[in-house]
């Protein structure tokens, strides 16, 4: 196989994701044949620099060693059991030790494959615990404006980006929005964390009128990325959190992309101090390596389902819930956290790479330089309707991985991202800003 033949052959027979195919008639699709830490290389030797961690998931770089030695034994000794009636190793290893970060406060974990059904099963199951209580009439769902969690039915109906909706509206079950608290929305001498005071109360007034109808607030984080790295001050998830609890709304902290020191800490809700009463969490959880996602819950809420009755009890499955492969490369990822003080060393190392990024932060054309943890955002100043399009091209003429969402460009590079590839990376970027104006 080389490249051309490869390209050639994906176009006829794979339907791609998040793309007009057409546009594959000007744009080529990018051959990758192997991975190698924070490289990706095609059939032909040319690498690329991933610095998006492959829409977020590698998390230790590509064919990490630790994480492929962990696959291979798991390999040889149970690769997959239905998870109904059945139980195996790394699952319950994987559960202690997820429970175990949540200082046991969410003791209970409910397995799915992707982000978008972590959504799914944290709305259903929060529905059914106020069902279950006597309260059938909490049936609607609240999140941020610009939210992201996931692109099915009923994740999409909770999702406020609306490139991704507006052709799927019809299908929805309509939810509202409350305005977000993105710093860059903050009016000129307001500080983030009174801007994120401004949209707590909003939150607020909404619950005060509907709180008898909602079940459940979904909110990512910190960081709503897919809305393009919007960042806000902790405080308001300290003030939704307490707000959500005075009108018994639950709060689902959808930490799919932010989980997994992302932010700065293991999860990004620790930095608000709250306990949320659902968390799901995918993208990184097995290293960028295999399908898996999780959410996980508090005692009262898993007590509210246990009964004789089983239409009390949680109603949800799918074919590969909790698949021993995936729960395995999560458990390599998360010894690698231990192992490597990975929280720790991040501080240092995001340090390095702040102080790199001055030569982007300070360019006249770059506005809103932000920073959260491992994620870094700043949007360019461009008229150019093709900006975003034209970055990804340049960018890999340039040995690098960018895929800017709308005028935002970003960095989510894997945590083991070097001296020399953080010097290419600021580099080549800025080379990628000039060349296209
Ligand atoms: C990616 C993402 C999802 C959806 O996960 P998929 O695995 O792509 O379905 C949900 N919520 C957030 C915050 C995400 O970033």
């Amino acid at each position: 196989m080389n490249n051309r033949q490869l390209l050639e052959r994906s176009l006829k027979a794979v339907w791609h994701p998040c793309t007009q195919m057409q546009a594959h008639e000007t744009l080529p699709l990018v051959p990758i044949s192997r991975g190698e830490g924070v490289w990706l290389y095609d059939f032909e030797g040319q690498r690329y620099l991933d610095a998006i961690s492959s829409w977020w998931v590698n998390l230790f770089g590509h064919a990490n060693p630790r994480i492929n030695a962990a696959l291979r034994d798991q390999l040889e000794r149970l690769e997959h059991v239905m998870l109904a009636g059945f139980s195996h190793e790394p699952v319950v290893e994987l559960s202690e030790k997820l429970s175990a970060l949540t200082g046991e406060t969410l003791g209970h974990c409910f397995y799915a494959s992707d982000g978008a059904s972590a959504t799914e099963i944290a709305l259903k199951m929060s529905h059914h615990y106020w069902r279950n209580m006597g309260r059938p009439e909490k049936c609607r769902y609240l999140s941020l404006a610009g939210s992201y969690h996931g692109e099915t039915v009923g994740a999409l109906a909770v999702t406020d980006v609306a490139l991704f909706r507006d052709a799927y509206a019809p299908l929805l079950r309509p939810g509202a929005t409350v305005p977000s608290p993105d710093a860059r929305l903050a009016e000129a001498g307001e500080s983030p964390s009174d801007y994120a005071k401004r949209c707590a109360r909003a939150l607020e007034d909404h619950l005060v009128e509907h709180h008898g109808q909602i079940a459940a607030f979904i909110v990512e984080p910190l960081v709503q990325c897919a809305a393009g790295m919007a960042m806000h001050d902790p405080d308001y998830l300290r003030l939704a959190a307490a707000v959500c609890a005075r009108y018994e709304v639950h709060l689902i902290a959808d930490e799919i992309a932010v989980g997994f020191g992302r932010t700065g800490t293991f999860f990004a809700h620790q930095q608000a101090g709250i306990r949320p009463d659902f968390l799901c969490l995918s993208k990184g959880i097995s290293g960028g390596y295999l399908p898996l996602s999780v959410v996980m819950t508090t005692d009262r809420v898993y007590q509210a389902f246990y009964a004789e009755d089983v239409t009390r009890g949680f109603l949800h499955s799918h074919s590969y819930t909790g698949n021993p492969l995936a729960c395995r490369a999560a458990l390599a990822t998360l010894a690698i956290f231990h192992d490597d003080d990975v929280i720790n060393a991040n501080r240092l190392l995001g340090g390095r790479i702040s102080e790199r990024a001055t030569i982007l932060a300070t360019h006249p054309r770059v506005k809103s330089f932000r920073n959260r943890g491992m994620i870094w955002a700043f949007e360019v100043d461009s008229d150019d309707p093709q900006f975003s399009r034209k970055i990804f091209t340049e960018g890999l003429r340039r040995q690098l991985l960018l895929r800017p969402i709308g005028r935002s460009l970003y960095f989510m590079p894997p945590y083991v991202i070097n001296d020399d590839e953080i010097e290419h990376l600021m580099q080549q970027t800025l080379a990628v800003i000039d060349a296209v104006r």
